[in-house]
């Protein structure tokens, strides 16, 4: 009936992403380039994903 799985793409190296359902806000690596991507939300199956910036603490002067 329903898939348990959803699927997106890598808006950064275009890997196609197969993972457990997610919740939107929820974040993520991509198993290909280790980028952190959050989900924006799903839409007709697919994952709607945006890159989250990971700041390094810099504290230094
Ligand atoms: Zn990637």
């Amino acid at each position: 009936m329903s898939t348990a799985t959803v699927s997106g793409i890598c808006p950064e190296c275009e890997t196609d992403l197969t993972v457990p359902p997610v919740v939107t806000g929820e974040t993520f690596a991509c198993p290909e380039c280790m980028l952190t991507l959050r989900v924006e939300g799903v839409e007709a199956g697919q994952l709607q994903l945006s890159m989250v910036e990971v700041q390094l603490r810099d504290w230094g002067q």
